[in-house]
């Protein structure tokens, strides 16, 4: 089995797996183009450049510590039963294991629901926006696949909506929460987009950014359908 691609480590967070002191690796590979990825130089496989056994060592010096590994990317579930199997081998040191996933993949999400205690599931715009952002055209069906897929588990999860508003419009977020109720999601969080290069292609302001966090009755419509609802303004 060829070896783990491994293209960058945060070793300590609060914020990426909910209530745990956390280390993040980040995996190389993606599927989608999205038209706001902040890690364009991890979407191709071969960008990965971190030793994996360095790291499987590091992670042993990390053992009471830390509580739990993020595995993130790119998309770390492109390189499937590979990353599997090094999450297996994180999980065995007594580790949590957390994912961030655009939910892609959900047949080797569903292998690895064994091994996984928790998601962040990105949930990107409407079935009809989707496309145009990520470049892909199964990329939605796939992640409502993955979603049902962990549903089935009955673990713990987060639903993640980044409103960039060339994509996502107010009444757009209100269908995906729609959607996210009608299969009992309980945990959402609604991100602001953060333009992360510093040129105006993007063609979007600040206040255009902020809408969905100013506006109170959104706001208060989803706060009212979720049992936690994040905004990370
Ligand atoms: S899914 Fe994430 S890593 Fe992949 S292209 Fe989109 S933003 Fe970038």
């Amino acid at each position: 089995m060829r070896e783990i691609q491994i293209g960058g480590l945060v070793p300590f967070t609060t914020i990426d797996y909910p209530g745990k002191l956390a280390c993040v690796l980040f995996l190389v590979g993606c599927p989608l183009r999205c038209v706001y990825c902040s890690n364009p130089h991890l979407l191709s496989p071969g960008d990965g450049e971190y030793d994996p056994a360095r790291i499987f060592e590091w992670l042993r010096t990390r053992v009471g510590r830390l509580e739990a590994v993020v595995f993130s990317g790119g998309e770390a579930l492109m390189q499937s039963d590979v990353a599997i199997e090094y999450m297996r081998r994180v999980r065995a040191l007594g580790f949590k294991i957390g994912l961030h996933t655009n939910g892609f993949y959900p047949d080797t999400l569903a292998r690895a629901t064994d091994t996984v205690d928790w998601i962040g599931l990105d949930f990107k715009a409407t079935r009809e926006k989707y496309p145009d952002l990520t470049g892909q055209h199964i990329a939605y069906d796939n992640m409502i696949r993955s979603l049902d897929v962990w549903l089935s588990t009955g673990k713990e999860f987060e639903v993640r909506i980044t409103c960039d508003p060339r994509y996502v419009s107010p009444d757009d977020l209100l269908e995906i929460a729609d959607i996210l109720f009608a299969r009992n999601v309980k945990n959402i969080a609604i991100q602001k987009y953060v333009p992360h290069f510093e040129d105006d292609t993007h063609k979007t302001t600040p206040a255009m950014r902020d809408a969905f966090f100013t506006n109170v009755a959104l706001r208060d419509k989803i706060n009212g359908m979720f049992s936690s609802v994040v905004w990370r303004e």
